[in-house]
């Protein structure tokens, strides 16, 4: 990050002795945004004893240690938060004492394109199937995980070599033009069989076959932030393990929901997907 951008959030409120929390500065280095993608916030010097409090449209947020003396936030703006003014409200604790700063955040709308989609009524079946019995409800709640390391260093690299056929936030619907999803990740399309790499270091949280995602894998990149990828041909990793930028984790393929070989790339933060490819070229 470019210091020279950063600028503080405003200070709003402080109870008791000043001096209690030294020189603490709150920073962000833009407030305007789009939908997809993830604010950084950055407290300098505060030891790690110090409390951060965090919320964001009606959502709390913790505080990481990033370097010694410095915390962040990080929080994802889904596709479907809806553009306008939100408060963000950063507040640290200590003892009884606390201070807070507050900063408009302007979200701004994204023109996602829109993908017409017509399911056959055996894939129809497989829908309702999956949507009665909750099938990828394990998969929903691991993608919340709060893991307090971090294990991502720098950028994140590209899972697969191909094409990118359905980008972030496409808004899918049916022939009737009812809306039947958005797409929450990117589709990466090449070959049968093409490596699945890990995009950044972490620990392989889940895997395991689900009737509409197909072979799948979930990374945990730690503090909050955790990958996923579906219709995979093959899975050549275990739960438990820790995988380095790079290395392969499984191979492409069609399982699942799918029409044909591609990997289906999703980036959540605590839960939230954000567009993945932002992470390839910014460094949180
Ligand atoms: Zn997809």
């Amino acid at each position: 990050m470019n210091n020279s951008k950063l600028f503080p959030l405003s200070f709003f409120f402080i109870f008791g002795m000043s001096n209690l929390f030294g020189s603490i500065n709150v920073l962000l280095d833009k407030n305007t945004f789009y939908q997809g993608d993830t604010i950084k916030i950055i407290i300098k010097d505060i030891d790690k004893n110090t409390k951060v409090f965090c919320s964001f449209n009606k959502k709390k947020y913790p505080a990481f240690v990033c370097k010694r003396n410095k915390k962040r936030i990080l929080v994802g703006v889904s596709s479907d938060v809806k553009p306008g003014e939100y408060l963000l409200i950063v507040k640290v604790k200590k003892i009884f004492f606390s201070k807070e700063w507050k900063s408009i955040i302007n979200i701004k709308g994204n023109k996602f394109p829109t993908e017409k989609i017509n399911f056959s009524n055996e894939k129809k079946v497989l829908i309702e199937k999956a949507s009665r019995i909750k099938d990828d409800s394990i998969v929903i709640d691991s993608l919340k995980t709060i893991t307090e390391k971090q294990y991502w260093e720098g950028k994140f690299i590209l899972p697969a070599k191909g094409k990118i056929t359905t980008s972030y936030g496409t808004r899918r619907k049916n022939k009737e033009n009812a809306s039947v999803g958005i797409h929450r990740g990117i589709d990466i399309s090449s070959s049968y069989g093409d490596s699945v790499v890990a995009p950044n270091n972490g620990l392989i949280l889940l895997t395991g076959e689900f009737i509409l995602y197909g072979k799948m894998i979930i990374i945990d990149h730690g503090n909050g932030v955790c990958t996923l990828y579906l219709h995979l041909d093959s899975i050549d990793v275990k739960e438990g393990e820790y995988v380095k930028k790079g290395i392969k984790i499984g191979r492409m393929g069609s399982t699942g929901l799918s029409t044909g070989p591609h990997l289906h790339w999703g980036l959540y933060v605590f839960g939230d997907s954000v567009a993945p490819l932002v992470w390839t070229q910014t460094e949180f």
